[in-house]
């Protein structure tokens, strides 16, 4: 066992090292030379808020390259640069600015596209692509409960890329995240379920602004203030768990049989969902069981090495006051899920706090683990 987690962590450190160099060559030479093996890619949804952060997130990604940008016909047909007001904390990329925006028509050349489309357009859309034999990954809530559709958290159910060949597309395939809210709480959760059994899951969530895309919620409603409704979201956060942590069988997914109860709220903060989460075990635990499944959670993911991927996917902490969003809502890259605060509840069993970085590993981070993980299957042609 430890030979085996020694051996891991020896694979894992040279695949950091290896992409650590590729990623510190900025030099024309090796962008040029790297660019030739990536897979190109296409951004559907390019101007939004999560479709910026993909722009940000693949630049110098070791596997894909941008190859395309789309958005509604508002922008399409103008530079990237005029049709976007891009917000990310980095610099816009010079070739990214000047690429046209094309209208969302499964025309480009290439495998592979995220989807960052506004629900209103993206289940159409994505099924257009899908259908022309691309690969389409998503963010959008649209395909999220179709049978054969994987709702994907690649350290919490890769197995259910089974569902995949069951679908009608051909070559082309749909794979989605889920929201979210519902993403911190479930890898939460996961190391809980495979080690006690869930009964019941309550949840209180303080969502970030930016998880209302841009403009979003406006500055009057937001300062000062928190808002106890978000369209859609509790159900979401009740359902959306019960798929991922499900079985896979003949092509569909059996739901995980626990429930769970949401109240979602918007507060003043930009990035970064904070959430309370009290659960009701099927098993015996004691509080020290349950903080030592969460530190020890190691996905079988883990040892691919993805580019994506963290080094360790929950952050426990020991401080009463963390997690904090300001405080860890980036580490790694803001793919880590932070965990604090694990106590006994009087109502139910035990009762922690969860933090996860809403747009990266919550939308554009967690998509394209996601098409990593669909790489390595060999599933991206
Ligand atoms: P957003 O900022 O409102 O961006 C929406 C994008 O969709 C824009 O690029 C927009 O293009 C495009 N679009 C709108 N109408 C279109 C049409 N008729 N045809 C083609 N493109 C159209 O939204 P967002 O926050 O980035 O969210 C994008 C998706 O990810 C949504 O489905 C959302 O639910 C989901 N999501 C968001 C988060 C988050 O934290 N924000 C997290 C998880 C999932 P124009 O600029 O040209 O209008």
């Amino acid at each position: 066992m430890f030979f085996i987690a020694f051996l891991c962590k020896i694979s894992y450190t040279a695949h950091q090292y290896f992409y650590g160099y590729m990623y510190k060559q900025n030099g024309k030479t090796m962008s040029d030379h790297s660019a030739k093996r990536k897979i190109p890619v296409a951004v559907l949804g390019a101007t939004g808020s999560v479709g910026q952060k993909f722009i940000q997130l693949l630049e110098d990604h070791p596997w894909f390259e941008i190859h395309a940008l789309a958005a509604s016909d508002r922008s399409a047909g103008k530079a990237y640069h005029k049709a976007v007001n891009w917000f990310m904390d980095s610099p816009l990329p010079e070739r990214i600015a000047k690429t046209e925006v094309q209208a969302c028509r499964p025309s480009m050349d290439c495998p592979l596209v995220f989807s960052a489309l506004d629900a209103s357009v993206a289940g159409d859309i994505e099924e257009d692509f899908a259908r022309a034999g691309y690969v389409v990954v998503s963010n959008a809530r649209n395909h999220r409960y179709d049978a054969h559709v994987p709702l994907l958290i690649p350290e919490v159910n890769p197995d259910h890329l089974q569902l995949l060949a069951h679908q009608p597309y051909g070559k082309g395939k749909i794979v989605t995240n889920p929201n979210c809210s519902t993403t911190g709480m479930v890898v939460a959760l996961k190391p809980l379920m495979d080690a006690f059994g869930l009964d019941a899951v309550q949840v209180v969530t303080m969502q970030a602004l930016s998880g209302a895309g841009y403009p979003g919620v406006s500055s009057l409603d937001a300062m000062d203030n928190v808002i106890p409704f978000i369209g859609g979201e509790e159900e979401k956060m009740e359902k959306e768990p019960l798929k991922i942590l499900g079985s896979p069988e003949n092509g569909r997914v059996k739901s995980a049989d626990f429930r769970v109860s949401a109240s979602c709220n918007r507060v003043p903060v930009v990035d970064g969902h904070l959430e309370s989460v009290a659960v009701r075990f099927k098993s015996k635990f004691t509080l020290s069981d349950v903080i030592a499944a969460l530190r020890e959670f190691t996905p079988e993911i883990q040892k691919y090495g993805l580019p994506s991927s963290p080094r360790n996917t929950i952050h426990y902490f020991e401080q009463d006051h963390l997690p904090q969003p300001r405080l860890q809502r980036n580490l790694e890259g803001g793919m880590a899920v932070s965990v604090g605060r694990v106590r006994e509840c009087s109502v139910l069993d035990v009762k922690f706090t969860v933090l996860s970085h809403n747009t990266v590993r919550g939308a554009a981070g967690g998509a394209i683990l996601n098409a990593e993980l669909l790489k390595i299957n060999g599933l991206i042609h």
